[in-house]
């Protein structure tokens, strides 16, 4: 055989074999998706939501709980092949159905499973927050990017239609120059018991849970990064569900524009919130960030107006997420909420607790 056709041979095997190539393979094909973590949010939320995907679908699950991954392959008509355990995730190397492993497992666990997933090949979606802390962070998007895989978190205000609508406004400068951001993101955690409330599994309280969305309001809605936060912690620490994790966290973060933002999480009251103030107008959203019936208000010369219906990038917040990281594995570009985009929260994060414990201002842009 000649030299040039045997290259050719061994670099058509090659392509064959590698995850990237079979998607260019057939590129309408809707990637695979193995879910790890068959809880509320990966089994009641997301696997609905491939039904809504143009170009997602369920390829494989992966639980503790060999009885509940069994019906829930079987209600999906997913083969016996396509149900992992824990124990052996790493095999999903193997399959070549499985292109995304969408990660819905306890905070604690986002980095191991990224991390592994990474090394078996697939591209990765990791649920919000995205790690328990920036070294975690770190070590997350390092891998993937050994493993020349994307990594996207679940950010999902970010396809949702009002949220995006209103960061357009925001940026056509519907407001006028932006002043103030308000943003409150809290639930009642009525269970002593759950993993949210133990540090080991959670990495803290309202604010791992919740305050990331106030966080990301702040920065999506300013279009700003945060030079310095100031942040006070309010937890009743005789409540037997708060002995590990905070309770009510505020937090103001300054923008070189001189724009502020004052956030808030929130574990003993139901709030969901965004305000946006300018020089010309105001933005608001409430509920803002909820799976569906959000609703947003225009202020402007001491009038509102109901903002109703704008268009999403997908049937839902959902799909629009699930299908955005198929196109970008399809076609090598960065998520718009990447890797990167979870480490900049959660360097803010361990400033916001950082300043709550000291008591003082903690500078984000390396100034003293
Ligand atoms: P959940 O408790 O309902 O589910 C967690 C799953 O992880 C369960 O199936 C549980 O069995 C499994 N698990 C594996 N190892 C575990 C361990 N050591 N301890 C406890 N559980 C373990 O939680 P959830 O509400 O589905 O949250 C999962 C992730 O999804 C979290 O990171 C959360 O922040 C995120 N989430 C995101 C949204 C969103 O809107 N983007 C909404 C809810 C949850």
């Amino acid at each position: 055989m000649d030299v040039a056709r045997r290259d050719l041979i061994l670099s058509a095997a090659a392509l064959a074999l590698s995850p990237r190539a079979f998607a260019a393979d057939r590129p309408n094909r809707p990637l695979g998706y193995a879910i790890v973590g068959l809880g509320y949010y990966g089994q009641q939320i997301i696997i609905p939501q491939f039904a809504n995907c143009q170009h997602s679908r369920l390829a494989a699950v992966v639980s503790g709980d060999p009885a509940k991954a069994k019906r829930v392959a079987a209600e999906h008509g997913l083969p016996a092949r396509s149900i992992y355990s824990y124990a052996n995730f790493d095999t999903i190397r193997d399959n070549p159905d499985v292109d995304i492993v969408y990660v819905c497992l306890p905070n604690s666990l986002h980095a191991e499973y990224t991390i592994r997933a990474a090394k078996a090949g697939k591209h990765v979606m990791c649920e919000k927050p995205m790690a328990t802390s920036v070294a975690e962070c770190e070590a997350m998007i390092a891998a993937c990017k050994a493993a020349d895989r994307k990594l996207m978190i679940g950010y999902r205000s970010h396809f949702e239609p009002f949220n995006l609508e209103a960061m357009r406004l925001a940026r056509a400068g519907e407001a006028g120059k932006i002043r103030y951001v308000r943003s409150e993101h809290g639930f009642v955690q009525g269970d002593p018991s759950a993993w949210r409330l133990k540090k080991s599994l959670s990495g803290g309280g309202s604010l791992m849970d919740m305050g990331v969305y106030s966080l990301q309001a702040a920065r999506y809605m300013t279009g700003e990064e945060p030079v310095a936060v100031t942040a006070r912690e309010s937890t009743d620490r005789s409540d037997p569900r708060f002995t590990e994790v905070e309770d009510i966290i505020d937090w103001t973060l300054e923008f070189p524009s001189g724009a502020i933002a004052s956030c808030q999480s929130m574990y003993s009251a139901n709030q969901n919130h965004i305000l946006l103030m300018g020089d010309k107008g105001r933005i608001e959203l409430e509920p803002a960030t909820r799976y569906e019936g959000n609703r947003m208000w225009l202020g402007r010369d001491g009038r509102e107006r109901e903002v109703t219906a704008p268009p999403g990038p997908g049937k839902t917040q959902f799909a629009g997420q699930l299908d955005h990281l198929v196109q970008c594995v399809r076609t090598g570009r960065e998520p718009i909420v990447s890797g990167e985009e979870g480490l900049r929260d959660m360097r803010i994060v361990e400033a916001i607790y950082r300043s709550a414990r000291e008591g003082r201002t903690i500078r984000l842009d390396g100034r003293a």
